[in-house]
């Protein structure tokens, strides 16, 4: 497997190369150079097949042999340990959940086999690596359970200090074992600005060995392309088109349906869904990319104002916006229109969708208003209503039951490590571990 950066201006390198470095030396984001095709035979087969194997026959395609067969397998079931139901709501629409894994919600699938990825290539190597990994919510504990347990491998965990969720709190600082969480005084910038002076810091970031795991990884993306599969393989009525919405902010989970549909899946069409963040949407409707400063919506995984994945997107598309607009619409949604379709959904059909999932909801029906298309429509389900509680405050007469993975977290202690945002702080707290 050879890979690309989006900038253009370094040389090819292979999976492992990628899979370390994270990003490109010039600053660029990876891409495979050419995206092999499955035959529309093995895809049609894969109906015959279980969720694992699915994500084995496409990994193995993309990855060309960089991993023997056999250890690929084992990677791919070690991250896989979970369903990925799909849901049929009503005639038209489908619900795929993505929220079985161990932090409820679809970051396991990129975390998991990253971490499975990291630690098969990390071999039977002596010195410890420290995975050190800056956080705003839910990527860190998805990374961390990834690794937890793993050989070999400490990870450090970077939060802002009062400023993620309760639940969110308690998901990183009760995992244990191999993982330490870090309550920084200060700030999510904070939190990013301390990881990258310690990856800057050559001496720091060799006695450490500090490895990164950062959401634009190769290894993360691959993953996401398994369950567009999957959707597909179990749909209910194999004559009908399919179009997924999917519910995007950084476009990671987007980024992983086009490279499905690269690799011949039949998509018939991808409607991106954004909250008030709508960078992505101007982009589609106007072929021009303003970053803007990110606004709090209750759909929060969203907020997103520079969505780093837009670069392989465009690189995909070869920058045409032509051809970008042939396979993918994109519609905002409001908080209000959130709220009023998880009210109305669950109304109807007693299908309680998370914010996220009923962005993607909203904008599906929106788009279908203005397409007699006879299609399935696919509703991604980024994460369970239960880690969001809050936003149902007045939308929902009833409770959220809330799963029993959740409710053991919420009864444990917190445990965490309090830093100040100096970076020498950091820097003697990460030496002092390994000495
Ligand atoms: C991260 C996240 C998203 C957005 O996914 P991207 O890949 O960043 O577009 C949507 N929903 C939930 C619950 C998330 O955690």
């Amino acid at each position: 497997m050879h890979l690309l950066s989006t900038s253009g201006k370094s040389p090819a390198v292979s999976f492992r190369q990628a899979v370390m470095a994270g990003i490109a030396p010039d600053g660029g984001l990876y891409l495979p150079a050419a995206i092999p095709g499955l035959d529309p035979a093995t895809i049609e087969g894969f109906r015959n097949l279980s969720f694992q194997e699915i994500g084995i026959t496409v990994a193995r395609k993309l990855l060309d042999g960089e991993i023997p067969d056999g250890d690929l397998s084992v990677i791919v079931r070690n991250a896989l340990s979970f369903p990925v139901p799909l849901h049929c709501v009503d005639d038209d629409t489908a619900v795929l959940e993505l929220f079985h894994g161990p932090t409820l919600a679809f970051k396991d699938f990129g975390a998991r086999f990253m971490a499975q990825v990291l630690s098969y290539f990390r071999g039977k190597e002596s010195q410890e690596w420290t995975i050190l990994v800056a956080t705003s919510g839910d990527t860190g504990s998805a990374v961390a359970q990834g690794f937890l347990g793993a050989e070999g491998i400490r990870v450090v965990l970077l939060y802002p200090s009062g400023r993620v969720s309760t639940t969110q709190e308690l998901q990183l600082t009760t995992i244990g074992g191999n993982v330490t969480a870090l309550e920084i005084d200060g700030t999510f910038d904070d939190c990013q600005r301390l990881v990258k002076s310690a990856f800057a810091d050559h001496e720091l970031s060799a006695r450490c060995r500090l490895t990164s795991a950062n959401s634009i990884n190769i290894a993360r993306l691959v993953p996401q392309s398994f369950y567009y599969f999957e959707a597909y393989a179990r749909r209910p009525d194999m004559r009908r088109p399919v179009v997924f919405s999917v519910p995007s902010g950084n476009l990671g989970n987007l980024t992983g349906g086009i490279l499905a549909w690269k690799m011949g899946l039949p998509v018939a069409r991808f409607v991106a869904a954004t909250n008030v963040n709508r960078v992505f949407t101007d982009y589609v409707e106007t072929g021009a990319f303003t970053p803007r400063q990110a606004l709090p919506t209750i759909s929060n995984a969203m907020d997103v104002g520079n969505p780093s994945n837009l670069a392989r997107i465009a690189e995909i598309f070869a920058g045409s916006m032509e051809a970008l607009k042939a396979i993918l619409d994109s519609t905002s949604v409001t908080d209000d229109a959130t709220r009023e379709t998880i009210r109305r959904v669950a109304g109807r059909t007693g299908y309680v969708l998370d914010p996220h999932g009923a962005v993607a909801y909203a904008a599906l029906q929106r788009w279908r208003a203005g397409h007699a298309s006879g299609a399935l429509g696919v509703v991604l389900e980024t994460a369970h209503p239960a880690k969001f509680l809050d936003a149902y405050d007045d939308v929902l007469k009833r409770s959220i039951a809330v799963p029993e993975r959740l409710a053991a977290v919420l009864k444990k202690k917190k445990r965490s490590v309090k830093l100040s945002s100096a970076f020498k702080d950091l820097q003697s707290y990460l030496l002092e571990e390994v000495s």
